[in-house]
C-alpha cells in the first residue's frame, strides 16, 4: 500500500508547531484567515465547530492539528470518492494517510487496521457506518487517537438536504472518547443548523468558528431565461471556453439532450445523474477529475465532495429550490481563489414547476411551510435590484457593507419601472378567465390575439381583452414571473400550470398599491474580457509564456498519470504559474514556489527543474 511505502521512505517527521508543519509540509506560506486559531484550539485539546465556505480551507484546520499532536487523527467524512482523494493527495504530501470504507476487501482492511494499531498512520479517513460499528470502535480504543475530525457536519441535521440517519450516532464519540478532541466542520449551516449539529454532536461546549461566507472571486448572475441552449453556449464560448465547468439541471433526459447539444458543438461534455449505472457515474466523474477543459452536466447528484480547485463556472439552466442549495452548488467554483463564473438563466415556467413540485410533494405543513419559505428566498434573489451578494450573504448571516461591483445587477443595474397599471390588467385578466388559464393563454388574452381557443371559449368578450397591447410577449411574460415569483398568483398545484390568485393580491388587483417591477436587462453580449474590469485577469490571460506554460502542465500531466492522480493533486495552477513566474534554478528557489512543500519537492523537484531549464534553453 502507498503509505506503507511512504512510510519508509519519508523522513521521519518530528512532532513540530503548526506553522512549520504549513511551510514544510503543505508548502504554504500563511493559514487563512480562523484557520491559525482553529488550529490553536485543537492543538491544545479543545473541541471546536468550524463553519467555512467551499474553498475556505477547511481541510487543513484538522490536517495540521493531526501532524502535530501525537497519535492518529480519525476523518469521518460522508463520501467515498472524496476520502480516496483526499488521502491520495496527503500521500503526495508524504503525510500517512490511509482509509477505511466499504470499497476494500477484507485484507486491504486488515493492513490499515494493523497500521493503526503500530502507530504508523496520521490520518484514518473513515465512513460514517463504518465507524460506528463496534468492531471499529473497539479497534479505536486499542489504538491512539489524537482528534476526530467530522466533515459535512451538517448531515447530522433532518431538516437539512443531506441528512445520514449515521451521523445521529456519532455523539457516541463524546461518551466514549471523553479526553479526545473533536471538530466538526461545514460549508453549509444557517444560526438553527448550526445549534442543531451542537447538539446532537454533544459539542455544547465546543468554541463556534465562523467564517465569512464571501466568495469573491465568484461572479454571480441571473437571467431572464429565452433561448436557454443559446445563452449557455454563447457563455462558455464568450467567456470559458477551454474551461473545466458544471451545468445544472433538473431531470435527467434535460442533462442528456445539454451534454449532447454541447458535445456537438465540439465540447467535452458528460452527463452525470442517477440513471446512469455506477460503472459510467464513476468514468465522467474521473475524467471530470483529470482531463482538462471538461464539462459535467448534471443533476444535483453531482458535485457533493468534489474538490476540484480549478472549476471555472457553475451553470444553472433550472433553478434550485433554496439558496443554500444555490450556494453549495456555485461554490464548487473558483476553489482555488481565481475568477470563476456563476451563471444561471431562470423563467417562468421554473417558478410554477417549483411551486407546484413544493405543494404536491409529501411532507407535514411545517415542512412544507419551511420549503416555501426556501424557495421564496431564492426567487428573491432573482428578482432583486440590488446587489445579489448583498443578499446571498444577508440570507447566511453575514453583512456586507457595500455592493460587491462583482456580480451582474452591479456592473449592469436592472431598471424598475412602475408595474401598477400593468398588474392590475395582468391580474384581471387571470380573475375574468376564471383562474384556470395559464400563462400563454393569459397573454394571448391581454394581447388581443384572434386564436381559436379564445373565440371558442369566448374570452374576447371580457373586458381585459386586447387591454395589453403596450407590452411585448416576453414583457407579459416577466410580469407574470414577478407576480408568481413575489407571491401574489399561484400555480395551480393540480398541474396545467393554471395560474390563480392569492389572498395577497387584492390590493394590487384593486390598484390601490404601487407596485415596482424589475425591467429585465436586455441579454448583452459579453465581450469575453473578465468583468470585473481586469482587476483579477484569469490565469490564462497573466501567461505570457504560453509555451512555458504548456509544457509545465505536459510535465505535470505525465507525473499525474504515474502515479495515478489527478493533476491538480501533484501541482495546482496557481503553483505552476508561480513557478512560470519565478524561474526557479536551484531546489532551496523551487521551495520558495507556494504550494511546493518538502515532500514535493523531493518527489518532483528535480523533474521541475529540468524543464524549467529546458525552456529556458529553447
Ligand atoms: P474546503 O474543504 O473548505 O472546501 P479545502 O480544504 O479543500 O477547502 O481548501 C481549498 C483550497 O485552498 C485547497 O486547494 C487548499 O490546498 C488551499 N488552501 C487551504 N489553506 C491554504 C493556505 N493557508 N494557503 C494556501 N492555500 C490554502
Ligand atoms: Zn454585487
Amino acid at each position: 500500500m502507498d503509505f506503507e511505502q511512504l512510510s519508509t521512505e519519508r523522513p521521519t517527521l518530528s512532532r513540530k508547531d503548526p506553522e512549520q508543519v504549513l511551510h514544510e509540509v503543505f508548502g504554504y506560506e500563511t493559514f487563512r484567515p480562523l484557520q491559525g486559531d482553529i488550529i490553536h484550539e485543537v492543538v491544545n485539546g479543545g473541541d471546536a465547530l468550524v463553519l467555512m465556505p467551499t474553498g475556505g480551507g477547511k481541510s487543513l484546520c484538522y490536517q495540521v492539528p493531526a501532524l502535530v499532536r501525537p497519535g492518529t487523527a480519525v476523518v469521518i467524512s460522508p463520501l467515498i470518492a472524496l476520502m480516496q482523494d483526499q488521502v491520495a493527495a496527503l500521500n503526495e504530501l508524504g503525510v500517512r494517510a490511509a482509509f477505511l470504507n466499504s470499497t476494500m476487501d477484507f485484507a486491504q482492511a486488515r493492513d490499515t487496521e494493523n497500521a493503526l494499531m503500530t502507530g504508523e498512520l496520521d490520518l484514518l479517513y473513515c465512513a460514517p457506518e463504518r465507524l460506528i460499528q463496534p468492531r471499529t470502535i473497539d479497534l479505536l480504543h486499542n489504538a491512539s487517537i489524537s482528534l476526530f475530525a467530522i466533515d459535512e457536519a451538517h448531515c447530522v441535521s433532518q431538516w437539512g438536504h443531506d441528512f445520514r440517519s449515521d451521523y445521529l450516532e456519532l455523539s457516541l464519540l463524546a461518551e466514549q472518547f471523553p479526553g479526545v478532541p473533536r471538530i466538526a466542520l461545514t460549508a453549509t449551516a444557517d444560526e438553527r443548523t448550526r445549534k442543531e449539529i451542537a447538539e446532537r454532536l454533544s459539542l455544547t461546549s465546543a468554541r463556534h468558528f465562523v467564517s465569512g461566507f464571501d466568495r469573491p472571486n465568484i461572479q454571480y448572475r441571473i437571467s431572464p431565461k429565452v433561448n436557454a441552449n443559446k445563452q449557455l453556449l454563447d457563455f462558455i464560448k464568450a467567456e470559458h471556453d477551454g474551461d473545466c465547468g458544471i451545468v445544472y439541471c433538473l431531470s435527467r433526459n434535460k442533462v442528456d439532450a445539454t451534454a449532447r447539444m454541447l458535445a456537438d458543438k465540439g465540447y467535452t461534455a458528460l452527463p452525470y445523474h442517477a440513471g446512469l449505472n455506477a460503472t459510467e457515474r464513476a468514468r465522467n466523474q474521473e475524467r471530470f477529475l483529470r482531463e482538462d477543459g471538461v464539462i459535467v452536466v448534471a443533476t444535483i447528484a453531482f458535485g457533493m465532495g468534489i474538490d476540484k480547485p480549478d472549476v471555472r463556472f457553475v451553470a444553472h439552466l433550472d433553478l434550485p429550490k433554496s439558496l443554500e442549495a444555490y450556494y453549495q452548488e456555485t461554490g464548487r467554483a473558483g476553489r482555488d481563489g481565481k475568477p470563476s463564473t456563476a451563471w444561471m438563466v431562470y423563467g417562468l415556467q421554473d417558478v410554477i414547476k417549483l411551486r407546484q413540485m413544493l405543494e404536491a410533494s409529501m411532507g407535514n405543513d411545517h415542512f412544507k411551510r419551511v420549503e416555501r419559505q426556501k424557495l421564496d428566498a431564492m426567487l428573491g434573489l432573482c428578482e432583486v435590484t440590488s446587489c445579489r451578494r448583498q443578499v446571498l450573504l444577508r440570507y447566511f448571516g453575514d453583512v456586507l457593507e457595500e455592493a460587491c461591483g462583482n456580480c451582474d445587477t452591479c456592473l449592469n443595474p436592472p431598471d424598475t419601472w412602475d408595474g401598477t397599471v400593468a398588474v392590475q390588467k395582468a391580474l384581471s385578466c387571470v380573475f375574468r378567465t376564471g383562474q384556470r388559464y395559464g400563462v400563454t393563454y393569459l397573454i394571448d388574452v391581454l394581447r388581443g390575439s384572434e386564436n381559436e381557443r379564445i373565440l371558442q371559449f369566448g374570452h374576447d368578450k371580457v373586458s381585459t381583452y386586447g387591454i395589453g397591447t403596450e407590452l411585448s410577449v416576453n414583457e407579459w411574460k416577466s410580469v407574470f414571473r414577478q407576480l408568481v415569483a413575489n407571491g401574489y398568483l399561484r400555480a395551480d398545484p393540480e398541474g396545467y400550470g393554471s395560474l390563480q390568485l392569492t389572498e395577497q393580491c387584492r390590493p394590487l388587483l384593486k390598484g390601490k398599491e404601487p407596485i415596482q417591477l424589475r425591467k429585465d436587462p436586455a441579454p448583452v453580449k459579453s465581450s469575453g474580457r473578465n468583468a470585473s474590469g481586469g482587476a483579477r485577469a484569469k490565469i490564462s490571460e497573466q501567461i505570457t509564456d504560453q509555451a512555458g506554460w504548456e509544457a509545465l502542465r505536459a510535465c505535470r500531466k505525465s507525473l499525474a498519470e504515474q502515479q495515478g492522480v489527478p493533476p491538480y493533486v501533484i501541482f495546482h495552477d496557481t503553483t505552476l504559474f508561480d513557478m512560470l513566474e519565478r524561474r526557479p534554478t536551484t531546489l532551496s528557489e523551487l521551495a520558495e514556489v507556494n504550494g511546493v512543500g518538502a515532500a514535493k519537492l523531493e518527489k518532483y523537484g528535480e523533474i521541475i527543474l529540468q524543464a524549467l531549464a529546458d525552456l529556458n534553453r529553447n
